[in-house]
């Protein structure tokens, strides 16, 4: 059965009210705001109230570079909340919300897998709450109302051809990543070159993930560099006097979703940047409400931990003020023989060199966060085509790297395919821990980004690349120097190369352009070919796509 028929089936017998699952939480009715019956937002007078309360333990979930299919990082993230609760422990899943440009391209749904799911799951990945909507309108509006500004006289001067915001839109359309707007005389603007990113990248999508409430949005809005005057000074949100509209956008979506696992553990999925161009965790006000709620909250990071997971221990972290006690790296036979070199189609069968060799992946991101003091459990997510042999070789690899190796099948069997994991998760948190940031919060961008190159992704040095120069000498002269970086790069592997699979050495990354994001409080740097508006595949999953007569929909995965 598909992912979508086993959610179907499940919805339609055993989902609850969404006023049962906050009960079971200590929320109560009058806290939520109800999206119909199986959605609803937390409101902040309940975010206030929890804020009284201590955090539970924080679990991230993270995992070896993917293959172009997804690893099971959410279907993992599920079944561990479901096997917790099995156990009687109070859990609380905390996951990002799906973005139409993967629903529709390569990957289908996000929202787990098989007997590991949350549900609804096609209102989650489809319009949801209409948080990605608000977002789009909110990323547009600033957009309009630059152009405006422009049109209108242009009072702060601004330099058409030095604006860095973007428009937005969520769904993967390269034919938008570079557009000419204005053009046809003086009274449709004023002619200039533009581009979209997809909303998952922009910065009032790491905006809305960062910020702790309303106050702290619209201080995070008001500082975004929205471009350069004539005198390549910073122009920001502030100088346009529309904090306030942007701000406004966004109040509701700002507000965490609580939704339910097929098994009926309370998950929050809220707010959705991509790892590999954006900073790749769920919003802190989210994990903030899990650990408040639950005894243990566990969460994920988007795509390998050299992407998600160091973003989330650099820049998340910080913010959220609570330290992971723990760390999961889903790792699957398959993905770790197609690192070890094995084409796509032929993963289905046995192949223990092919194993061995594309532990060398597995085996740096266990180093790299160790590197993190947390203790780390490996989860591998079962396939039905893993041979026993390969399953003990695996675990015999990660003994000698000293970390458990745990077999899941949450996918196939729901919270009692996890259980192992999950006690291997509970005697983690037991385990002493000592956090060690990655870099020095004082640190120059440079060091900050040599830094995550040589000690996270196994190279040499980071190499600037023209535009990206001048670029950091201008970032310096601001007084932005010292800002978090974020990386975007490839997650196909550590290198910014997504062919050199397993764990490359001795390259470079290539920076190509940095885009100062002072509202989310950090330094995107362009690595590799990675684009910030992808485009979909010549078999987009799309085509499998179709609603009946009466509103059933297939092919979500
Ligand atoms: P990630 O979070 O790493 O991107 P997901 O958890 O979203 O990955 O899973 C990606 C896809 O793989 C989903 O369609 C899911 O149903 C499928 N999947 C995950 N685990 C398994 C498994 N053990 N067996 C079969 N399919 C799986």
């Amino acid at each position: 059965m598909s992912d979508i028929q086993i959610a179907q089936e499940n919805e339609a017998h055993e989902i609850k009210p969404i006023t049962a699952i906050a009960e079971q939480i200590g929320l109560e009715t009058a806290e939520l705001e109800q999206y119909g019956p199986y959605k609803a937002k937390v409101n902040f007078k309940a975010i206030q109230r929890l804020n009284q309360q201590a955090d539970g333990q924080l679990v991230l979930v993270t995992s070896i570079n993917p293959t172009p299919a997804g690893e099971g990082k959410s279907t993992v993230t599920v079944g561990l909340g479901d096997a917790l609760r099995q156990l009687d422990k109070s859990a609380v899943i905390a996951l990002r919300e799906p973005s139409l440009g993967p629903v529709m391209g390569m990957k289908g749904g996000a929202t787990g897998g098989g007997y590991a799911q949350v549900v609804p799951m096609e209102d989650i990945n489809l319009h949801f709450t209409g948080d990605m909507h608000a977002l789009t309108s909110a990323v547009n509006t600033l957009a309009a109302l630059i152009d405006n500004h422009i049109q209108q006289g242009n009072v702060l001067n601004i330099d058409p051809r030095r604006i860095i915001w973007k428009r937005a839109l969520d769904i993967n359309d390269r034919a938008l990543r570079q557009v000419v707007i204005g053009l046809g005389g003086p009274v449709q603007g004023m002619p200039r070159q533009d581009g979209f990113d997809i909303t998952v990248a922009s910065e009032l999508m790491a905006i809305l993930c960062l910020a702790t409430d309303i106050t702290d949005l619209k201080a995070r809005i008001s500082r975004i560099v929205i471009g350069y005057n004539f005198d390549r000074q910073p122009v920001t949100v502030a100088d346009l006097k529309v904090t306030g509209a942007i701000a406004m956008l966004l109040k509701d979506a700002l507000k965490p979703n609580l939704v339910q696992t097929l098994e009926h553990t309370p998950a929050l999925v809220h707010g959705g940047p991509f790892a590999n161009i954006a900073h790749g965790c769920n919003s802190i006000l989210a994990t903030q409400t899990a650990l408040k709620l639950g005894d243990i909250a566990i969460t994920e990071a988007g795509f390998g931990a050299d992407l998600g997971a160091e973003k989330f221990l650099d820049i998340k972290v910080p913010q959220l003020g609570k330290t992971p006690d723990a760390i999961v790296i889903v790792a699957t036979i398959r993905a770790l023989k197609y690192n070890g070199g094995v084409a796509l189609t032929d993963l289905t069968t046995e192949n223990l060199g092919a194993l061995e060799t594309g532990f060398s992946n597995l085996a740096k991101h266990i180093a790299n966060m160790q590197r993190y003091g947390v203790p780390v459990v490996v989860a591998v997510n079962e396939f039905t085509s893993d041979t026993e042999a390969e399953i003990n070789l695996l675990q015999e690899l990660c003994e000698q790297k000293g970390v458990k190796a745990v077999e899941t099948s949450v996918w196939a069997n729901g919270g009692q395919g996890g259980l192992a994991l999950a006690h291997e998760v509970l005697a983690a948190l037991d385990q002493p821990k000592d956090f060690q940031p990655l870099y020095d919060a004082q640190a120059d961008i440079k060091t900050k980004l040599n830094t995550i190159v040589t000690e996270i992704y196994g190279g040499r040095e980071v190499v600037f690349e023209g535009k990206a120069i001048n670029q950091l000498k201008q970032i310096e002269k601001n007084g932005w120097g010292q800002l978090p970086v974020c990386i975007a790069k490839t997650q196909y592997s550590l290198s910014d190369n997504p062919k050199a699979l397993g764990a490359p050495t001795d390259f470079t990354v290539h920076v190509r352009e940095l885009i100062p994001k002072l509202g989310a409080g950090f330094i995107v740097a362009m690595t590799g070919a990675v684009l910030t508006m992808p485009g979909l595949p010549k078999k987009p999953a799309a085509l499998n796509m179709d609603v009946t007569a009466d509103g059933q929909i297939s092919g979500l995965f």
